[in-house]
């Protein structure tokens, strides 16, 4: 069976790949709906750890770690504002620049946090560490490289406020030393995060297309048909505006499978399918609704002017015969049923719909195939 997914070009993207424009965005919109409660969480978290490792302070130096427990309690509830504003509902512009923000200003006041201890500029330098494990996590929600940027500006930030005079005794160096590789690594995982998140946001759109797409002819199948058709239907109903549904049947197509095989009349199904597709008003809803059977839903259309859309096509699908190889083609004829309701009423259900143009598909088979019924008598009147 020819799986065609139409989403398989999807599945290129490499490690520094983007998805198309359109693409780009769903998938940061969904990562960003999916992510935000890691951030919220491990935000939380982050503060807490913020404060509660005020045990490393007293544990270098006992005799001054009751008097910068409030700069502890800075820490932790500067780090808090981002988690509370992802809660407060905070736009997703400015999330971006809390995030960079707060992890910034703590940097920052943790410099000056161990110049307050006596041996703090010494055995703190590894605290930094933390700095570059926090944003591969509450960074997530957001794109790679703003990740990356922030990464960066955590790194080189200590250098800056040495320079400016800030905690002058800071060892650079040794700060340097440990913590580019530390940045390094940030990036390597916000990358190969990302790129995780990216193959499973693709394999669950594929699984989404799948359920909803027939596998042979790429439209739509039978639930999403119903579904969909559900949908317009309350939409025609609310809005008081006609609905109409054709039920096509491919004449004699038992004949094709047994004279030719089943690759032939798939062939045949493939290209039916192809002609309902073509030429249609982008409110129409063309579906398989089973075996060599399809289904088209016209919204706004009332069931005089779907007669003449199932007739256009029927004279199409006359007219265009299959290619089945470079010296073979196959003539087809289809049969059609309209039904439909001008407006749609409060009571009728899709259900009702595609029962009648049933019994109108019948009838066209009855009176001799390629041909199209309408079943009810306000079919006949052109709004
Ligand atoms: P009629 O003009 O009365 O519609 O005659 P028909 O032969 O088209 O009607 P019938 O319903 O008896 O035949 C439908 C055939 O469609 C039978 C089945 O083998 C074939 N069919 C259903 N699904 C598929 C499919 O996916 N591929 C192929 N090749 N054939 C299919
Ligand atoms: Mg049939
Ligand atoms: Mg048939």
């Amino acid at each position: 069976m020819d799986l065609r997914i139409p989403s398989g070009k999807y599945l290129k993207t490499g490690i520094l790949g983007r998805f198309d424009p359109e693409l780009e965005i769903e998938y940061m919109d969904r990562k960003f709906q999916e992510t935000r409660i890691i951030a919220i969480l491990l935000g939380f978290a982050s503060a807490s750890l913020a404060v509660l490792l005020w045990s490393w302070d007293w544990a270098i130096d006992s005799a001054s770690a009751d008097s910068v427990l409030w700069s502890r309690m800075l820490l932790g509830a500067v780090l808090a504002v981002y988690p509370l504003s992802i809660l407060a509902g905070a736009g997703r512009k400015f999330l971006p620049w809390i995030y960079a923000a707060a992890i910034l200003i703590t940097e920052g006041l943790f410099l000056y946090h161990l110049s307050l201890l006596e041996t703090g500029l010494v055995y703190g330098i590894a605290g930094f560490m933390y700095w570059f494990i926090l944003p591969v996590f509450l960074g997530l929600p957001y794109s790679r490289m703003t990740n990356v940027y922030c990464f960066l500006a955590v790194a080189i930030l200590p250098n800056i406020l040495v320079y400016a005079g800030i905690s002058q005794s800071f060892e650079l160096i040794k700060y340097n030393v440990l913590i580019w590789p530390t940045c390094g690594i940030g990036i390597m995982i916000t990358f190969m995060l990302d790129q995780l998140y990216r193959r499973i946001f693709i394999y669950r759109r594929e699984a989404e297309e799948l359920a909803r797409f027939d596998g042979l002819t790429g439209i739509a199948n039978r639930r999403h048909l119903m579904e969909t058709g559900d949908r317009l239907l309350e939409f025609c109903r609310r809005h008081e505006r006609p609905i109409s549904i054709i039920l096509f049947d491919i004449d004699h197509f038992k004949q094709i499978n047994d004279s030719h095989g089943h690759l032939v009349g798939d062939k045949v199904l493939r290209h039916i399918a192809g002609i309902l597709q073509n030429g249609l008003r982008k409110s129409d809803f063309p579906g398989r609704y089973g075996g060599e059977e399809f289904v088209m839903i016209l919204p706004h259309t009332t069931p005089a002017n779907a007669w003449l859309v199932a007739e256009k096509i029927r004279r199409r699908v006359e007219n265009t015969p299959t290619k089945i190889t470079e010296d073979m083609v196959l003539k087809m004829t289809i049969s059609a049923g309209v039904s439909g309701r001008y407006p749609a009423t409060e009571h009728v259900q899709l259900e009702d719909l595609l029962k009648q143009a049933d019994d109108a598909l019948y009838q066209a088979k009855r009176a001799g195939r390629n041909r199209t019924e309408p079943v009810c008598c306000s079919c006949n009147k052109i709004a």
